[in-house]
């Protein structure tokens, strides 16, 4: 074995998924984007549908092809993109759902594909993606009589619960939409977690269905151990790695693993990131190289073969915390070169 192995438990997306279903009163989707979220959008967006999923998001039309082949006709998957140019064929073709984020977007929609499923995404104050409040009142008598399929929103502080902005976007939508018959949705992980008025008809988890947080009970899901490929003695006064930036204070014993920032192990957790040789923290020791990094295992007795980056005693998001980023970035970053194993 000379590359990293990923262990992605697919039971645990499942019990995720039920988890946070059993939350709310009303549909649990679930979002699928960036190949499932970097681990593997097939055997995910599979499982999850095993599990009683029967709405998925992704958010480019080429990622909602791929849902369909995976899981076949059946469950509706929505875009969050909408409708962009060139999108068409793949839309009619894997009949996939957009939703309209724009005056002409639906005009795309209706004059390429009419009778074609769509649904909305509006803006409560995100200004990232969806029709504003003076656009919507010029698009809803034409919209709302072809039957959406949802009408949908997101929040942009959901991970805050405590913001002003979550009750702020809650009132805008419910004004927006106060006389829509559609399907409404508004949360995503953060929001199903944060209050039932927000849960309206359908919820959008994404990342606690892999996790990560604000799901902070939810079941590990990916587990990364590397193997040592070589271990040397480093006297006192030695440095490690590129930069010469660790300097061995006592003699030290280092260990090479075969992984590095072009596995996704950012250069950024090179300070602060800890590998386990079990249940024993071994720190990195300079920087992250392309394919390496090398780990300062002098508190251990013997020479590990492998050292544990993610697992029982670390998770996505603490890896996170050592690169100053979130958990949803380290999943979607986890490299191709990784031997990857699916359990369920
Ligand atoms: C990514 C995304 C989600 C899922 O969000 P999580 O925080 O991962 O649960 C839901 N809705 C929209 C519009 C998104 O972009």
């Amino acid at each position: 074995m000379s590359t990293g192995q990923l262990t992605i438990h697919l039971d645990a997306v499942a019990a995720n998924w039920r988890a946070l279903d059993a939350m709310t009163a009303c549909e649990t989707a679930a979002v699928v984007k960036a190949d499932g979220y970097g681990l593997g959008a097939d055997p995910v967006a599979r499982t999850l549908a095993q599990a009683g999923a029967r709405t998925f998001f992704v958010a480019a039309a080429e990622e909602g092809a791929a849902v369909r082949d995976a899981l076949g006709p059946g469950p509706r998957i929505f875009i969050f993109s909408g409708h962009m140019a060139g999108d068409t064929d793949l839309l009619r073709a894997k009949d996939l759902t957009p939703l309209i984020n724009s005056v002409d977007q639906m005009l795309r929609h209706v004059e390429s594909l009419p009778g074609h499923t769509f649904g909305l995404q509006l803006d409560t104050g995100m200004n990232r993606l969806g029709l504003e409040a003076a656009e919507w009142a010029a698009l809803r008598e034409i919209a709302l009589p072809l039957s959406p399929a949802l009408v949908m929103s997101h929040l942009a502080c959901a991970d805050e619960p405590e913001h002003a902005m979550n009750a702020r976007q809650l009132s805008a939508f419910l004004e927006m939409t106060e006389d829509v018959s559609a399907p409404r949705s508004l949360a995503a992980t953060g929001g199903i977690l944060h209050s039932p008025d927000f849960h309206f008809d359908m919820t959008r988890p994404g990342v606690g269905l892999y996790g990560g947080l604000p799901f902070a009970n939810a079941t590990p899901v990916v587990a990364l151990d590397v193997p040592v490929i070589q271990v040397r003695d480093v006297a006192a006064g030695e440095t490690v790695g590129y930069g010469n930036t660790f300097a061995a204070t006592r003699p030290s014993r280092i260990a090479t693993i075969a992984a590095g920032y072009a596995d996704g192990l950012i250069r950024a957790m090179g300070d602060g990131l800890v590998l386990y040789a079990g249940d024993t923290p071994c720190p990195v020791a300079g920087r992250v190289s392309m394919d390496l990094i090398t780990v300062d295992v002098t508190e251990l007795g013997g020479e590990p073969e492998v050292l544990t980056l993610l697992g029982p005693r670390q998770g996505v998001d603490m890896v996170a915390d050592a690169a100053g980023t979130i958990g949803y970035e380290i999943l979607t970053s986890l490299g191709q070169r990784y031997q990857r194993s699916y359990r369920s």
